[in-house]
């Protein structure tokens, strides 16, 4: 290289952005990554002709910083129907957003989760955040706290609905993610759909790669040690830096720069997938577990929504496990038990593909943490970025990455 490169450390959508976001400002970027491949916990399996991404996850199409920096005609995305099924005692119950599906508002408005009142509770909290993200900062508590004091949900529509779709987004049964952060997910989802790539989720971090020239990516390239001006890898080479920025998650980002960042405990979660000739009869929606009992969070068909997915004549089923659930000894077989009790006894023919346990899938984001307002730079010459430093999402770990590739070019761009 000419002169010294921006050494981006970490190579998920975080340094991605970051990086695609220097060079496209002319500035010479190297990028470490120390798995074989990009896009950190955005990453696709290829087995047996099945798409498996490593824990099942959407690109929520409104995210701004999502539309700014991809393609999404190339990524030839497919949507799910947005709202949800729910497993209820009494068999399934219909929530699909009836703004954006009309035809389907009869089956939401009746159904037997919750009151009507609460449908119109929830329509007046869609309608509270139809203007600017900035109206959410005033004050900041946790989800469950706002769902029952400020919206007046009923208990029966907090347990049986909202409890088991939020804490399958955010990995947090209690619901003490920050309510300011859940208005703005929710926002997103009642302005845009939820989408998979035809290619799956890799294609998302592929795609921002695909402008960086393919030399300056370094993969199996874990790092050791970091100082503003240099960089150590695990063989031992030291590379000269004109900036490093940290775009590792929290606890990797704590190890390498010596400082306490705070804000990086996770939720976990484990992921089933299953191979069958047939799908079970939810279509292009999430199936919820309204029960409260078993280990299921929810259950969708990728291959329903992005028939790549899976391979001609065969469905990929999706099974996401409750977080505190997924330590059980049995788990595999109270999936499977779960399962049948849902969908009957064609479950008995689905083949187990594999099984993903993601222990750091998102990290926390506490009550007063969103907006974020976090610097860029840790010392002079020192930027850092990813989810943790501004939301736990797609668009968080976007945002953070511009959000420092800006740093950097102010300080010597
Ligand atoms: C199961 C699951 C479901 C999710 N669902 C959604 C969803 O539906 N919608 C949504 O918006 N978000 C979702 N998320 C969250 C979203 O995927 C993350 O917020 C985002 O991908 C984080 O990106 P990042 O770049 O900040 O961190 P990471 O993806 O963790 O990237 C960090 C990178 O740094 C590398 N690294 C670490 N240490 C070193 C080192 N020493 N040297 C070199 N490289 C290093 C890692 O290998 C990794 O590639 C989900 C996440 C998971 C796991």
């Amino acid at each position: 290289m000419a002169k010294d490169p921006v050494i981006v450390v970490g190579g998920g959508l975080a340094g991605l952005s970051c990086a695609r976001y220097l060079h496209d400002s002319g500035l010479e970027i190297l990028l470490l990554e120390a798995a074989d491949g990009l896009g950190g916990r955005v990453r696709t399996d290829v087995m047996d002709g099945f798409l498996l991404d490593r824990g099942f996850q959407v690109l929520q199409l409104a995210y701004p910083d999502a539309k700014r920096i991809l393609d999404y005609e190339k990524l030839a995305l497919h949507s799910f129907v947005p709202g949800a099924l729910i497993r209820t005692q009494r068999g399934w119950a219909s929530m699909i957003d009836p703004w954006r599906r009309p035809g389907k508002c009869w089956q939401t408005l009746f159904n037997e989760v919750g009151s009507f009142s609460d449908r119109l509770r929830l329509g007046r909290l869609r309608w509270s955040l139809r203007g600017e993200l900035t109206s959410l900062t005033s004050s900041d508590k946790t989800t469950v706290d706002f769902l029952r004091e400020e919206c007046g949900f009923s208990q029966d529509f907090i347990e049986r609905f909202l409890r088991p779709w939020i804490s399958g987004m955010f990995f947090d049964e209690a619901l003490e993610t920050s309510a300011a952060f859940f208005q703005f997910i929710f926002k997103m989802l009642a302005s845009g759909d939820a989408a998979l790539p035809t290619d799956g989720m890799q294609a998302i971090p592929k795609q921002i790669a695909a402008g960086l020239p393919e030399a300056n990516i370094w993969l199996n390239s874990e790092v050791t040690r970091v100082d503003t001006h240099h960089v150590t890898t695990q063989s031992g080479d030291t590379i000269e830096a004109a900036a490093v920025v940290l775009a590792v998650d929290g606890r990797q980002a704590e190890r390498l720069s010596g400082i306490a960042l705070g804000n990086v405990e996770f939720g976990a979660t484990t992921c089933f997938y299953y191979a069958a000739s047939h799908a079970p009869p939810i279509g292009k929606t999430l199936a919820l577990n309204g029960q409260g009992t078993g280990p299921i969070s929810n259950v969708c068909v990728p291959s329903n929504v992005a028939p790549n997915y899976a391979p001609a004549g065969f469905s990929l089923i999706c099974v996401s496990i409750r977080g505190s659930q997924r330590r059980r000894e049995n788990l595999e077989r109270e999936v499977e038990s779960q399962l049948r009790n849902w969908f009957g006894d064609a479950t008995d023919s689905w083949r187990l593909l594999r099984r993903y346990d993601i222990p750091h899938a998102v990290p926390r984001q506490k009550p007063g943490t969103f907006p974020s307002a976090l610097p860029s730079e840790l010392s002079n010459g020192l930027f850092i970025c990813g989810d943790y430093r501004d939301s736990a999402s797609i668009q968080g770990a976007l945002e953070s990455g511009r959000k420092a590739a800006e740093a950097v070019l102010q300080r010597i761009g």
